[in-house]
């Protein structure tokens, strides 16, 4: 049996049109190869009932699956209107923070004259004159009606907000507790966002991988610092537009992509890539280019948002999106960026890539401990398959979202010997290799005697 080839990996946010176990399940089998709960819809209490659902449909398909745990971060919104709303007429004077309350008055001392104020998604445009004693005064560049809660943008304002709300550190326990694979953090202005939820996570147990949501401009400018200090990263197309241009993101998009797949961290190209889908059942055509192009550029994980949360056809929308993958994956070669640094590991991932290719081997098999010589492998973007065999759930479960990886579980027994045996009866058995078959197999560092930093070309005997 030949390996199911689908590198980009699929990323589906559950909401009410999904968390039904059935639905979860469909979705799996579709091709959803990670799901995001997000925490701005969902309370703390709830969240374990969430994980677990996708727990037990991911087990009974015997699928590896990763959960994002997707927390709000510090969103601020337009407050209380009297009658829900107010009408901003081009010109008129507004002061935010009075006429227009919000969610978060400390914000109104960060904000200072000529910065831009954005309402609703970007619709709705103010332009701060000054500050005044009830808050700060405005003139409406693009008026409009405004309903309370609407979302505001302070894209030219460095916050001053502390980057974990006290609803983001209750959801962040919670998603610990629940041992949620990743954890997305919103609204990230600087490195130290990223440690600060780290250092809580661990007061509860062992930290998920951390992902920077990058959408404001201050973490496009500060972006290879906060890369260093993330396990991966979120294209978070839909709030980065308001916050920069929208003629800026696929400029970025390309860029933060790239930056990612060198450093071999993981990255997910998020928000409205079959936006259209949530009413319809087929997609626009530029949405279909949209998934393609995130291929091209090189995600590992591309996904969706109210299309599965809230839309009217979810497993059309996940079907749809493993078409596109695989016309893409099919079309273009990937690119490979170079490695940032020369190391054991990285050595090994290039040896192991030019020697499958070179004997168009059935695949890589990657023993890997913690996952990281897995994803090294996958850093080299290779045309034969990749299979990691790892010791526990926790790190299959990661790896179901990086690129090219299909993860599986081996008792790792106490050498090196057994666990090669077992390996290779569980492969063969599961039909992903053929004992005829050449693979190429790569151990990082394992605690195995014997098996540290090593590569065995195994083929039938040659001629
Ligand atoms: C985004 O803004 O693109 C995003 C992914 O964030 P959220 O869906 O949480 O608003």
């Amino acid at each position: 049996m030949l390996i199911q080839r689908q590198e980009t990996k699929i990323l589906a946010t559950l909401g009410p049109a999904s968390f039904s176990p059935e639905m979860i399940r469909a979705l799996i089998l579709k091709g959803t190869d990670g799901f995001r709960i997000n925490m701005s819809h969902e309370k703390a209490g709830d969240l374990a009932a969430r994980v677990q659902a996708v727990r037990s449909a991911a087990a009974q398909e015997n699928a590896a699956v990763a959960v994002v745990v997707d927390l709000g971060g510090p969103k601020i919104r337009v407050g209380t209107l009297p009658n829900g709303q107010i009408n901003l007429v081009d010109g008129g004077q507004p002061i935010l923070g009075a006429d227009i309350p919000v969610s978060h008055p400390e914000i109104l001392t960060d904000i200072r004259p000529g910065h831009r104020i954005l309402m609703d998604d970007g619709k709705l445009e103010l332009e701060v004159l000054g500050v005044v004693p009830n808050g700060v005064k405005t003139r409406v560049r693009v008026g409009g009606l405004l309903l309370q809660g609407k979302g505001v943008n302070l894209p030219d304002t460095e916050l001053r907000l502390p980057a974990l709300t006290d609803k983001d550190i209750e959801d962040l326990a919670a998603a610990v507790r629940a041992e949620a694979d990743y954890v997305s953090l919103s609204f990230v202005q600087r490195p130290g966002d990223l440690l600060l939820a780290r250092r809580e996570a661990e007061r509860h147990g062992r930290c998920p991988l951390l992902i920077a949501k990058i959408e404001k401009p201050q973490a496009v400018d500060r972006f290879e610092e906060i890369l260093k200090v993330s396990d991966g990263v979120m294209v978070a197309r839909g709030d980065l537009g308001v916050e920069v241009s929208p003629a800026r993101v696929p400029v970025l998009q390309k860029h933060f992509i790239s930056r990612c797949n060198a450093q071999g961290k993981t990255v997910i190209t998020a928000t409205q890539m079959l936006e259209s889908m949530i009413q319809n059942p087929r997609p626009t055509r530029a949405e279909a280019s949209d998934v393609a192009n995130a291929v091209w550029d090189g995600t590992d994980a591309v996904m969706l948002s109210g299309e599965t949360a809230i839309g009217r056809y979810p497993l059309e929308c996940v079907g749809m999106m493993r078409d596109i993958i695989a016309e893409a994956e099919k079309a273009a070669p990937h690119r490979r960026e170079p490695f940032p640094d020369a190391t054991r590991v990285h050595a090994l991932a290039s040896a192991a890539v030019d020697a499958a290719e070179e004997l168009h081997a059935r695949a890589i098999v990657i023993i890997t401990l913690s996952g990281f010589t897995a994803q090294m492998v996958a850093q080299r973007r290779p045309s034969v398959p990749l299979i990691a065999v790892v010791p526990e759930l926790r790190i299959r479960n990661r790896l179901a979202l990086v690129w090219g990886i299909l993860p599986v579980i081996v008792p790792w027994g106490d050498n090196s010997d057994g666990l090669l045996a077992g390996m290779e009866k569980i492969l063969v058995a599961s039909g992903y290799i053929q004992l005829k078959d050449t693979i190429i197999i790569i151990s990082g560092s394992t605690r195995l005697r014997g098996a540290d930093y090593i590569m065995k070309i195994q083929a039938p005997s040659e001629p």
